[in-house]
């Protein structure tokens, strides 16, 4: 059986999930290049960090119905990687509608669409007109995240908050929309 690093390529392939990391690739270029000097592709650390966010795209729960990370509802991303995107995205937003327009635009218009319900409270919704208790979130299976943890639960090996917190804590993507001025 194939394991997460071999099926990641593939899920990635998915037109959603390859806009969006893109997207995010492209941010960070424009970071990196003008913030780091990188004369060419990503310097170390921006180079860890799409690689994170990759590993967090290409085991996403929503697959190619995920809204933007902005507006997500489960937030799977560690608080250290969440400050880095979301300090990128402040930089880089702004300038992605000159330089990177198609994405900056198809960014939008995703974040736009209305956040689905996390998986569990589907499955929660559906108990509930079944007639059936509704599971505790808790106790309703998580699909795995990037690094072996929950993805649902928003839980991270670097996150030394508890699952209720990351639940209620906010992601760095949420400074996504490519708004004219940066996010405060
Ligand atoms: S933050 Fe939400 S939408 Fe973004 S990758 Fe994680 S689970 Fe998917
Ligand atoms: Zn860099």
């Amino acid at each position: 059986m194939a394991n997460q690093a071999e099926e990641r390529p593939a899920r990635l392939a998915e037109p959603r999930l390859a806009r969006e990391l893109k997207t995010m690739e492209a941010m960070l270029r424009i970071a990196c290049r003008d913030r780091h000097g990188t004369a060419d592709g990503l310097c170390d650390a921006c180079t860890a960090l799409i690689e994170y966010a990759a590993r967090r795209l290409a085991l996403c729960p929503y697959g190619a119905e995920k809204p933007t990370c902005a507006n997500c509802r489960i937030h799977c991303y560690g608080p250290r990687q969440r400050e880095r995107v979301r300090d990128v995205m402040r930089y880089a937003g702004p300038r992605m509608m000159l330089r990177h327009p198609v994405l900056a635009i198809m960014h939008v218009v995703d974040g736009r669409r209305p956040a689905p319900p996390k998986p569990n409270e589907g499955l929660a919704a559906a108990a509930t007109s079944a007639g059936a208790e509704p599971k505790p979130e808790s106790t309703v299976a998580a699909g795995p995240s990037p690094d072996g943890t929950s993805a649902l639960t928003g839980t991270d090996q670097s996150a030394p908050s508890s699952a209720a917190a990351n639940r209620s804590a906010t992601n760095g993507c949420r400074s996504s929309s490519f708004s004219p001025t940066p996010m405060k």
